[in-house]
């Protein structure tokens, strides 16, 4: 990992682990192309690497892994448990350790992937749909039920913490009445242009770690074309993507950009100090109404983001 100050090279969770500020995202790597992806990444650096049961591609990430000739145990993978795996947390966790290849994980965020509960049916195992077209959610579902398994979860050694992804703060209130482990990191979208601090604010008190996923605006990286990002990459004489991903190391959470192609893996591990104007400048461009989120999957669910919806991020 390139730091070129004094910054962080772990953050460390609320189960006193160490994580890697900065994992190499798997989203959309293609079968074909991210077992080298993740290989390069790890003899280049790397060590916190992000997958998904849901990317379809884990199989590949933990051939990856194998081939980097990094011992497992100096890496940190994450998966998360996909919403048609609610209701037996267990089946989904083996399917993703099977499919890496591993016996266990460092972090399994995500009561989920989305705090929503989809039912397979014919149509998809993943993404099923209803007769009408509308997705197969179980909205009777109580998500308590899912982090109760989760817990299960770490008794089994199989994963060592647990964490949710997508989730907003009415949810968390929610399931804060009945947890007896407090997730170890809530992983969302999270940029200049959706700095979400409220949600920042209220999971800090709670002592859950916020993991920035899309942090370049997700596919194409449209967030690296603005700009008031280009003007301070300038400034910093680094490119924008060091910025953005920066952005989060300096505020205390991890980032986590995706990318197939050797020369931007290796530049996204680098990570400067900012001066606090510049984090005040990219804190404030979401103010200037320009909030955008980028990741709306249509659950035909209310998830209690404020900035869900439409412009006016918090
Ligand atoms: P990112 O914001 O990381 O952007 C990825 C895109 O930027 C790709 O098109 C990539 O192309 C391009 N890119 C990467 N680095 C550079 C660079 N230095 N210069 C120019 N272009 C660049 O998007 P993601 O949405 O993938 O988010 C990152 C990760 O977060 C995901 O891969 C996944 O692991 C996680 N995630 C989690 C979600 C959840 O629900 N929990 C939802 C979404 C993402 P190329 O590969 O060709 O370099």
């Amino acid at each position: 990992m390139t730091i070129t100050t004094n910054l962080p090279i772990h953050f460390t969770l609320n189960t006193g682990a160490k994580i890697p500020v900065v994992g190499l995202g798997t989203w959309k790597s293609e079968p074909g192309e991210v077992r080298q992806a993740v290989a390069y990444a790890i003899r280049d650096g790397y060590r916190h690497i992000d997958a998904a049961l849901i990317y379809q591609n884990e199989e590949e990430v933990g051939q990856g892994i194998r081939d980097s000739g990094v011992p497992r145990e100096e890496l940190f993978i994450t998966s998360k448990l996909w919403n048609t795996h609610h209701a037996n947390a267990a089946e989904g966790l083996q399917k993703t350790l099977d499919a890496l290849g591993t016996d266990y994980l460092d972090l399994y965020a995500s009561l989920v992937h989305w705090p929503v509960r989809l039912v397979a049916n014919e149509t998809s195992e993943l993404l099923p749909v209803n007769p009408d077209g509308s997705r197969s959610v179980d909205r009777s579902w109580d998500q308590a039920e899912t982090w109760r398994q989760m817990e299960d979860l770490l008794r089994t050694g199989k994963v060592k913490a647990i964490g949710v992804a997508n989730w907003s703060i009415p949810y968390l209130e929610e399931l804060k009445k009945t947890w007896k482990v407090t997730p170890a990191v809530n992983q969302v979208e999270l940029h200049p242009f959706l700095p979400q601090h409220a949600l920042r604010r209220y999971c800090d008190e709670l002592g859950i770690l916020l993991q920035a996923y899309s942090p370049l605006g997700s596919t194409g990286a449209p967030l690296m074309a603005d700009s008031e990002i280009a003007a301070i990459a300038t400034k910093n004489g680094v490119a924008p993507a060091t910025i953005l991903i920066s952005y989060h190391v300096n505020k205390g959470a991890v980032a986590l950009p995706k990318s197939v192609n050797p020369k931007r893996i290796s530049s996204n591990k680098k990570v400067i100090r900012l001066s606090s104007e510049d984090i005040t400048a990219l804190d404030s461009l979401a103010a200037k109404g320009w909030a955008k989120r980028i990741n709306t999957p249509l659950w035909g669910h209310d998830l209690g983001f404020d900035d869900w919806y439409g412009p006016g991020a918090k």
